[in-house]
């Protein structure tokens, strides 16, 4: 079975079985691994082998006690308009390169984190998320998957008024309120995980579904951004990068449909997870 990695508590644990139970790393590995998570992606291949042995044992897990597997990393990234029908609907042409921002890291939350709502222009976008493993720089596109921990499912919850606010607009903080990030609900080791580049994401609002993609269907591939990314900066060890929304945010219908509280967003990637977050006063 896949490796799948949690973080709850602050700690590191390893998701086994079918009934998705939770395994200390520190404790199951007698203090051979650290309970900081960001300790286990730097040893992200050591932690593969160790984990292989461990298929028994451990706590149930609710999903909603779980922090996002990667709960404080240094770096987040964020690309925009990486879908084809997106760029579309948002009226705006397909980028030439990864059209890149950042979610301040204090906006991380659990898959199924709350999301306060502030202001009346907050919208939806499900994504593919990808954890970085010990990183790196000049990582070349053919051996970027290898740089990669895992996938995991979340949304880039958008403030698309404070996105725009300035001209030129800049939209880290648009992006980047209290628990605009949250992603879950584990983390599934890429190696393990055979469609990796063609996997179904979608996303419903109160039951009714708003957006549904395959991810083959993206501009710039995980390969592509990771290769790209690390040409610019050092990828470390637990950077998070939302890869991109497809078509159907509220933000560009007729009329524009946005978050209220009581909505409620599930998100869901096929072979990996659903997280489930409930809209609430902002
Ligand atoms: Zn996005």
């Amino acid at each position: 079975m896949a490796l799948r990695f949690a973080s709850k508590n602050g700690r590191a644990h390893l998701v086994v079985g079918d009934d998705s139970r939770l395994v200390d790393l520190a404790e199951v590995s007698d203090g051979k691994f650290s309970p900081d998570p960001i300790d286990t992606f730097r040893r992200w291949n050591e932690v593969r082998d160790f984990a292989a042995t461990v298929t028994t044992g451990g706590a149930p897990c609710a999903q909603a006690d779980l922090d996002a597997p990667s709960p404080w990393p240094l770096q987040v990234f964020g690309i925009g308009l990486n879908y084809r029908s997106h760029a579309e609907e948002s009226g705006m042409a397909i980028p030439t390169e990864p059209l890149t921002f950042t979610k301040f890291s204090s906006s991380i939350a659990g898959p199924d984190a709350d999301i306060p709502i502030p202001t009346p222009t907050c919208d939806w976008e499900a994504e593919l998320v990808v954890v970085i493993a010990d990183g790196g720089r000049d990582i070349p596109r053919e051996r970027a998957w290898d740089a990669v921990a895992g996938i995991a499912v979340g949304q880039d919850i958008s403030d698309r008024a404070l996105q725009f606010v300035t001209q030129p607009p800049q939209f880290n903080l648009g992006k980047s309120r209290r628990n605009f990030s949250p992603f879950g609900p584990w983390l599934v080791d890429a190696r393990d995980v055979a469609n990796r580049d063609a996997m179904r994401l979608s996303c419903t609002l109160n039951g009714e579904e708003v957006q549904s993609t395959v991810t083959d269907d993206l501009i710039f591939s995980v390969g592509d951004i990771v290769s790209y990314l690390s040409g610019i900066v050092q990828l470390l060890p637990g950077d998070v990068i939302f890869t991109g929304t497809p078509a159907g945010v509220g933000g560009s219908r007729k009329p524009p449909v946005f978050l209220k509280p009581g909505d409620v967003l599930e998100t869901t990637l096929g072979g990996i997870g659903t997280t489930v977050n409930r809209c609430v006063a902002g």
